[in-house]
């Protein structure tokens, strides 16, 4: 016997007419490319959505064709994720700090139809347009220009498609829930990048799950700045959550430093935020130096890579912020675990709840995680087996687009690539990517917790650490460290700092000091690239 309720689709389409019909008024602030800010609210977000869903209709793409997106947090990129979905088409959003040859090769293979940009992307874009064999149109997301349109007569204006638009336009009604809404390929650390190719289904879901309380807690009371960018896994799907619960959004453009985020935070009155360590890093150095505070920000997610506990208790001591530190990655959608207490802690000592408060959280519902040996037989979760880390769930992927890499999923559960622990309660933690762990005579050190350790030194800024060759144990720990600016690292005293924290045979064999460490696309060290530096470092010695 079936139930009798009614069968609503779960449309991405469905999040902005809710928000526009409940929310209308409710604010998008978000810094220019070109200089200044624009306000504008959920009613105007959609109805520009449907104008500009009508001008792609009118240009003839059929279902489920894939238009690319090169820009930053701001609304009218907003704008496009409603009206590509929402028209039954695919948002492909790009990211503009991968090199050239890695763009070229991720619109061709996605076979991207039209590519929007903002300003800043017009010389990348004018670099590799005739490399695109897909592309018919080129759309800079601003109004119409005279001067730019005499040097670069293939660009078209946003404005003016918006313009062409059909106000009356209507949703698409032959989109099914399942069907493909946006993509996102992989950083692809090794290998050429592969696609994750989302539904409106498990993008709906995905959102809905992240605003509840014990995951990120989104409310029409907020103030929601998603720091993380709509090119890096749909901003961790913020731009589908805050509209669904009416959050207000301010959107901080290309002002990513630590003066321009400290103004958007105050002047708006922002409540929670999210982004990878290395922004925050760059927000509390400016912090520091100016002597601002954060009267209004209560919480922000942390993810993407390991969030040092001393980052943990600075927000917390210094600023009143408290952290939620997150774990996930583009083919989760990218939500797989956040660290939430539960009622049993809440009689805990503050030491025991600073330390409950480290690790990378629990799955939410919809996610299951569970570790598991080389021969894919499942191990203990009591805390302290380290195992390949595997996720299944709703909003998990099945298998690349394109089937790019074959079968990827052992036994129906995806293969993270990371090394972890989960102890009783299902707090994960996370010791490493299995491709940077050491192997140390046969057993593991995590680059993780000596890099934590690190940054927690008052002379580290930045530090990593990688498995250098080594003649006797096959690799030992290299440690990286760039220091703070103004102060002199001495290699034996920094070394010493490791003593009594964690066992002997852990710490690093020396210290390489140097200017800056490189990262990656995603705001992420680089280890391959320090590996291929500095690997052989001991062997040298
Ligand atoms: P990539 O970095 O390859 O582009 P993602 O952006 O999807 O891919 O990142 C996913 C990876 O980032 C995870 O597999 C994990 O190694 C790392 N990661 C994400 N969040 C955390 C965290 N809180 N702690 C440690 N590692 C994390």
């Amino acid at each position: 016997m079936l139930g009798l309720m009614m069968q609503r689709k779960l449309l991405i389409s469905e999040i902005i007419d809710h928000a526009a019909r409940y929310h209308s008024d409710t604010e998008i602030v978000s810094v220019n490319t070109t200089g200044g800010e624009h306000r504008t609210n959920y009613r105007e977000v959609r109805e520009r959505a449907l104008r500009m869903a009508s001008a792609l209709a009118g240009r003839g793409l059929e279902k489920s064709e894939r238009i690319g997106t090169l820009a930053w947090n701001n609304y009218r990129h907003l704008e496009l994720y409603y009206a590509i979905s929402g028209q039954g088409l695919v948002c492909h959003t790009l990211n503009p700090r991968l090199f050239p040859e890695q763009l070229v090769y991720i619109i061709n293979h996605a076979e991207d139809r039209v590519l929007f940009f903002d300003q800043t992307f017009l010389p990348l874009v004018a670099a590799i347009r005739d490399k695109l064999n897909t592309v018919a149109s080129f759309v800079l997301m601003e109004p119409q220009s005279e001067e730019i349109a005499s040097e670069h007569p293939w660009v078209e204006f946003y404005e003016d498609l918006i313009e062409q638009g059909n106000s009356g336009h209507a949703w698409p009604d032959d989109i099914d829930e399942l069907d493909a809404s946006s993509l996102c390929y992989t950083s692809g650390t090794t290998g050429n990048p592969k696609g994750v190719l989302y539904s409106h289904r498990s993008t709906l879901i995905h959102a809905m799950m992240s605003a509840t309380p014990d995951v990120m807690n989104f409310s029409a009371r907020d103030c929601l700045l998603p720091v993380v960018p709509m090119f890096h896994v749909n901003a961790w799907g913020t731009p589908y959550a805050a509209p669904l619960v009416g959050a207000k959004l301010a959107m901080p453009g290309p002002g990513l430093d630590g003066p321009s985020l400290v103004r958007l935070f105050n002047q708006e009155k922002v409540t929670i935020s999210a982004g990878v360590p290395t922004i925050w890093a760059g927000l509390l150095a400016e912090l520091e130096k100016t002597g601002e505070k954060l009267p209004y920000l209560q919480r922000t997610v942390v993810g993407g890579s390991a969030c040092p506990p001393s980052m943990i208790a600075k927000f917390r001591d210094l600023y009143d912020v408290e952290v939620l530190h997150a774990w996930g990655m583009t083919e989760l959608s990218p939500l797989g675990s956040v660290n939430n207490l539960k009622n049993k802690h809440l009689e805990a000592d503050e030491a025991t709840l600073k330390r409950l408060r480290e690790n990378q959280g629990r799955p939410p519902f919809g996610i299951e995680l569970g570790v598991f040996d080389d021969d894919d037989n499942r191990l203990p979760e009591d805390g302290e087996t380290s195992g390949n880390l595997y996720a299944r769930g709703i909003w998990v992927m099945s298998e690349y687009f394109r089937n790019e890499g074959g079968e990827v999923l052992h036994n129906g559960w995806f293969p993270t690539g990371d090394v972890a622990t989960i102890d009783a309660e299902g707090y994960m933690t996370i010791r490493d990517r299995s491709k940077d762990i050491i192997k140390s005579g046969g057993e593991w050190i995590s680059t993780v917790d000596l890099e934590n350790l690190a940054v927690s030194h008052p002379d580290v800024a930045e530090a990593a650490v990688i498995a250098a060759h080594h003649s006797k144990w096959d690799e030992r720990p290299l440690l990286i460290v760039v220091p703070r600016e103004g102060v002199e690292i001495d290699e034996k005293k920094l070394l010493a700092f490791y003593e009594d924290k964690v066992a002997k045979w852990w710490i690093p064999d020396a210290v390489k000091i140097v200017d800056s460490i490189p990262k990656g696309a995603t705001g992420k060290i680089l280890k391959t690239s320090l590996r291929e530096k500095y690997a052989g470092l001991l062997m040298d010695n």
